[in-house]
C-alpha cells in the first residue's frame, strides 16, 4: 500500500524549506505520493516536480486555498490540479493581493498593542516575496522574545479575538470549488478538527460543500487526535465525501507530525486518490 501525504508547505508560502528539500525529506521518510499544497500559491510546484523526478516519489500538484465561510476562515485543499490553469491562477492572485494589505494592518494592530516593527520583521521571513502569512509574524514575535514558540504567538496575539488579529474576506467556498474544478482538480475541506464550529455548523458546511460539488474531507490530519480521525471518517461516509490525509508539514520543529508519521486512512472511507 503506497503511503500518501497530501498536505504540506514550502518556502513558497509559510514552510521553512524550499520545494526540492521538502520533496527529498518526504521521500527519505517513506512517503510514496506527495502533494505540495502551499497557501494560495502554485509557483513552487515546478521545482517540486523536478525534485520528485530525481527521487523515488510521485508528486501531486496541489494548493491550500483560504476561504471565508460566514465569519469562519476555512482551508480548502486543491489536489491533482493543472497548475497552469488560468482560472485558478487568477483566483489565487486575488487571494494573495488581499494578504499584502492585511499584513500591513496586522503590523498596525500589533503596534497599537505595543509591538513595534512587526510588519518589517515579518517580511524578513517571507522567502518567496509572493505570500505573507500570520506564520511569518509568529516567527518574528518568537525571535523578538514575545513568546517561546509560534503556537503561543497564535494563542496570545494572532487568533481571532487577540490584539493582532485582522478580519479579512477570503474567497467564497463556491469560488474555491469552482476554481479547483476549472483546473481539473479535486477539492477537500482541510483539517476539519481545527475550526471553531459546532456539530450542526460542521454538518451544514459539509452539506453545502457537497452540494457545490466538493469532493473530499481531510479525515486524517496531523492536527487530529485518533478519535477525531474516526469521527471525520464517519462524516466523510455520511456526506458521501472521499477521504484525504496529510501531515500539514511546515518545517522542522513547527509541525505536529513529520512525513511518514501520519496514520492510515480509517477503513470504509473512499480515498481521494481512488482513480488517480
Ligand atoms: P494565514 O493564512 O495568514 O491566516 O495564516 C494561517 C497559518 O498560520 C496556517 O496555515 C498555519 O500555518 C498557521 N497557524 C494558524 N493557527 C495556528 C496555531 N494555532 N498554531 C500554529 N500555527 C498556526
Ligand atoms: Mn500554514
Ligand atoms: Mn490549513
Ligand atoms: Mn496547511
Amino acid at each position: 500500500m503506497p503511503r500518501y501525504d497530501l498536505h504540506c508547505h514550502s518556502t513558497f508560502s509559510d514552510g521553512l524549506l524550499p520545494p526540492a528539500a521538502v520533496v527529498a525529506r518526504a521521500a527519505a521518510r517513506g512517503v510514496d505520493v506527495l502533494a505540495l499544497t502551499d497557501h494560495d500559491e502554485v509557483s513552487g510546484l515546478g521545482a517540486a516536480r523536478a525534485a520528485a523526478a530525481e527521487a523515488d516519489i510521485e508528486l501531486v500538484c496541489g494548493a491550500e486555498l483560504s476561504v471565508s465561510w460566514g465569519d469562519q476562515m476555512l482551508h480548502v485543499i486543491a489536489l491533482a490540479i493543472d497548475p497552469d490553469n488560468a482560472v485558478l491562477a487568477a483566483g489565487l492572485e486575488t487571494i494573495r493581493e488581499g494578504r499584502a494589505s492585511r499584513a500591513r494592518r496586522i503590523g498596525e494592530a500589533l503596534a497599537a498593542a505595543g509591538i513595534d516593527g512587526a510588519y518589517e520583521g515579518a517580511m524578513k521571513y517571507v522567502t518567496s516575496e509572493r505570500l505573507v502569512s500570520r506564520t511569518h509574524f509568529a516567527r518574528y514575535l518568537v525571535e523578538s522574545g514575545y513568546a517561546r514558540e509560534t503556537k503561543d504567538v497564535f494563542k496570545r496575539y494572532l487568533s481571532r479575538g487577540k490584539p493582532g488579529y485582522v478580519r479579512k474576506a477570503w474567497a467564497s467556498l463556491s469560488q474555491a470549488v469552482g476554481w479547483i474544478h476549472a483546473a481539473g482538480g479535486q477539492a477537500a475541506i482541510a483539517h476539519p478538527g481545527r475550526y471553531d464550529l459546532s456539530g450542526s455548523d460542521l454538518r451544514r458546511l459539509l452539506g453545502e460543500f457537497r452540494d457545490l460539488g466538493g469532493d473530499a474531507l481531510e479525515v486524517v490530519s496531523s492536527s487530529h487526535t485518533p478519535a477525531q480521525c474516526s469521527e471525520f471518517a464517519t462524516y466523510a461516509k455520511t456526506f458521501a465525501l472521499r477521504g484525504s490525509c496529510g501531515s500539514d508539514w511546515h518545517g522542522p520543529g513547527e509541525s505536529w507530525m513529520d512525513f511518514g508519521e501520519v496514520p492510515e486512512m480509517p477503513p470504509g472511507v473512499v480515498p481521494v486518490w481512488k482513480g488517480w
